[in-house]
C-alpha cells in the first residue's frame, strides 16, 4: 500500500499562507505540515526530516512546497531545498512565491487563447515586479516580442537584460512608460498588454487604451481599486470592450487557481519535478 501524500509547505513569511494551505488540502494532500520563517539556511533540516524518513520509491509521496509574500528569498530557499537533495534521497518542490508563478502563467495561457505568442508584439507594464518579470519571460520564451516597461528606463533594461541572459525563442525590450508619449510608444505595436503593477495602482488610462490601435488583448493582473487598466472590469474574462477580449484580475483567478491545484497534484507523480514558472506553465498548458 502506498503511503499518504505529504505536502511540506515551506514559508518564508512570519505565518504560513492560509491561501496556500487550502489550495493543498483541495488538491486532496492527505497531511499538510506547514512551516514558517524559512530561510536558505534553516530550510536544510527540514528537507533532510522529509528525505530521510521514506524510501527513495516512497518518495514520490513527499512533497515539498515555497511559498510566502517575498518572491526573491523564495527563489533562494527554492535553490538551497535542490542543493539539500541528496542523489535519488529527494521530493518533488514546487514555488510559487506571492503567486508569482501561477498568476504568470494564468495571464500569459489567457493571452494564448486569442493570440499565437510566436512573433507576437506584446507589452507588459510594471515588468520589473515578480509577476511581470515572469510574464515577460513566458511570453519571450514562446517567441514574442516583448516591451518591458518601467516608469524608470534603467530599471526596465536590468530586468530585460535579466530576462534575455535566459534562453528565449523572442526577445525582451526594456521601455519606460512613465508619460502619456513614452506609455504611447511603448504600445504602438503591441496586440497584447498585460499591466503587471503593483495593487492600487492604475498604469494604463482609458485614452491610452483607446490610443493602441493595434490591441488586441488587455489583461489586468492588480485588483485593487484603482486597477490597473481603468477601462477594464476586475472579473471581466474575455469580455469584449471596445473590439478588444479584456481580462481583470479576477477573470485570471479561476485559471490561476486551477493550475496551482494541478501543480500541487503533479509533485506527487514522481520524486524528482522541479516546478517553477517554465514548468508550472506548461501544467497550465496541458489543463
Ligand atoms: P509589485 O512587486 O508590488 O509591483 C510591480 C511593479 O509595479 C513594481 O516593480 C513597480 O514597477 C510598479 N509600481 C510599484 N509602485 C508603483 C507606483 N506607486 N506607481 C506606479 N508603478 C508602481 O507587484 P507583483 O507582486 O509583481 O504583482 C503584480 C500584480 O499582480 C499586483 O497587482 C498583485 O496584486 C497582482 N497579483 C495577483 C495575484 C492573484 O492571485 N490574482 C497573485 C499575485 C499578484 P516600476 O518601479 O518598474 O515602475
Amino acid at each position: 500500500m502506498s503511503k499518504p501524500r505529504i505536502l511540506v509547505q515551506l514559508d518564508t513569511d512570519d505565518q504560513p499562507s492560509v491561501f496556500d494551505s487550502v489550495v493543498a488540502i483541495d488538491a486532496d494532500v492527505a497531511h499538510l505540515l506547514r512551516h514558517h520563517g524559512i530561510t536558505p539556511k534553516n530550510v536544510v533540516e527540514r528537507v533532510h526530516g522529509a528525505i530521510f524518513t521514506r524510501g527513495p520509491d516512497e518518495l514520490r509521496n513527499t512533497a515539498l512546497f515555497v511559498g510566502g509574500s517575498d518572491v526573491e528569498l523564495g527563489e533562494q530557499v527554492l535553490a538551497a531545498v535542490q542543493k539539500a537533495f541528496i542523489g535519488p534521497l529527494r521530493c518533488s518542490v514546487m514555488m510559487d512565491s506571492n503567486g508569482a508563478n501561477t498568476t504568470a502563467a494564468a495571464a500569459v495561457l489567457a493571452a494564448a487563447k486569442h493570440l499565437e505568442l510566436s512573433g507576437l508584439k506584446a507589452t507588459v507594464l510594471a515588468a520589473t515586479g515578480p509577476v511581470g518579470q515572469r510574464v515577460a519571460w513566458l511570453l519571450a520564451r514562446a517567441g514574442a516580442e516583448v516591451r518591458a516597461a518601467s516608469r524608470t528606463l534603467p530599471k526596465a533594461a536590468k530586468v530585460a537584460q535579466a530576462l534575455s541572459a535566459k534562453s528565449l525563442s523572442g526577445r525582451v525590450i526594456p521601455c519606460a512608460s512613465s508619460t502619456p508619449e513614452e506609455l504611447q510608444a511603448a504600445l504602438a505595436d503591441s496586440a497584447l498588454v498585460v499591466a503587471a503593477g503593483a495593487a492600487g495602482i492604475e498604469l494604463l488610462p482609458a485614452s491610452a487604451l483607446s490610443a493602441a490601435s493595434q490591441l488586441k488583448v488587455a489583461i489586468d493582473l492588480n485588483a485593487v481599486p484603482p486597477l490597473g487598466i481603468s477601462s477594464i472590469k476586475v472579473t471581466d474574462k474575455a469580455a469584449e470592450r471596445d473590439g478588444r477580449i479584456c481580462y481583470g484580475a479576477i477573470g485570471i483567478g479561476g485559471a490561476k487557481m486551477k493550475i496551482h491545484k494541478a501543480a500541487i497534484q503533479a509533485l506527487f507523480e514522481t520524486n524528482d519535478r522541479v516546478l517553477d514558472a517554465a514548468e508550472i506553465y506548461e501544467i497550465g498548458r496541458g489543463l
